[in-house]
């Protein structure tokens, strides 16, 4: 695969800042409420710009309603979304979740293409386009997953497995108000070892070009790509530093109330 140049303008544009956390499965419906809140009020109590760094949670499916009903009573200023979504919209598909129906619950986001999902689900490139083609009719922000295994790093270097992954999830999207794009490098997910923000950097700056190439610049200029992979409070600020790098997927630190709230405001911390 040819390497993509990298594109100057885009990378230079203005995006707010994503923080989102991946709950995976853990928190039941309970568990959720009690965690929202508390993130939210600490969150609030801090000061924390909500307009400056936007924050999303990703519960599980059977969470989704009881998030939904505490943020539109309580008017919390936090985004959230699904952790998957069916390519089709109804129908004999058992244990599948519509983007219909997430809509209903007013998501915002859907996880689409974890690594997870690709692995343990053997989700193939065409699933990935077909779910991101269904999200985007529903409305909702497809956060779509791109990343290499250690494997392929070895084999192919860093960007070419996440560039071909994202050129297919965008197969027949001609254009998309709005989309994220996660770079999770399959070897930094949950190992303790994240990427260097210069690696997250180099391959962010591929995944711009695709964007640039497929969707047009005004597209790409917008779009955010976060970076995922053992993030956590202590390594995030190297990361923001970077100009094609707009937030990150967190996932075990997401679930650790104090460390999340202090990864959102690593504005606060680190002085940038
Ligand atoms: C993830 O699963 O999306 C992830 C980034 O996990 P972790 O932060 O635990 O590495």
């Amino acid at each position: 695969m040819a390497a993509v140049a990298s594109s100057t303008p885009a990378s230079t544009v203005r995006r707010t800042p994503l923080i989102a956390g991946n709950w995976k499965m853990n928190l039941d419906h309970l568990q959720a409420i009690a965690f929202v809140q508390k993130l939210a009020w600490s969150l609030k109590d801090a000061g924390h710009d909500f307009t400056g760094v936007e924050v999303a949670v990703f519960p599980p499916f059977t969470d989704l309603r009881s998030v939904q009903t505490l943020v539109a009573a309580d008017k919390l200023p936090l985004a959230f979304g699904a952790q998957d979504v069916s390519e089709h919209d109804s129908g004999a598909y058992t244990g599948e979740i519509s983007g219909a129906f997430l809509a209903q619950l007013e998501c915002r986001y859907v996880i689409i293409g974890h690594s997870e999902r690709r692995t343990l689900h053997a989700e193939s490139n065409e699933q990935v386009s077909a779910k991101v083609q269904a999200a985007l009719k529903h409305n909702l922000t497809p956060v779509i997953c791109v990343g290499e295994t250690a494997e392929d790093l070895e084999t192919h270097g860093p960007s070419a497995v996440p560039v071909s992954q994202l050129r297919a999830a965008l197969d027949g999207v001609t254009s998309a108000a709005d989309i994220v794009v996660a770079y999770e490098p399959v070897w930094a997910i949950g190992s303790g070892q994240a990427a260097t923000p210069d690696q997250a950097e180099q391959v962010a700056a591929q995944l711009r070009a695709v964007l640039v190439e497929v969707l047009g610049e005004d597209v790409a200029a917008k779009t955010r790509i976060l970076y995922g992979g053992s993030v956590k409070a202590a390594n995030i600020a190297g990361f923001m530093r970077e100009p094609n790098v707009d937030g990150a997927l967190v996932g075990g630190a997401s679930l650790d109330l104090t460390e999340f709230a202090s990864i959102v405001r690593y504005q606060k911390h680190v002085g940038s």
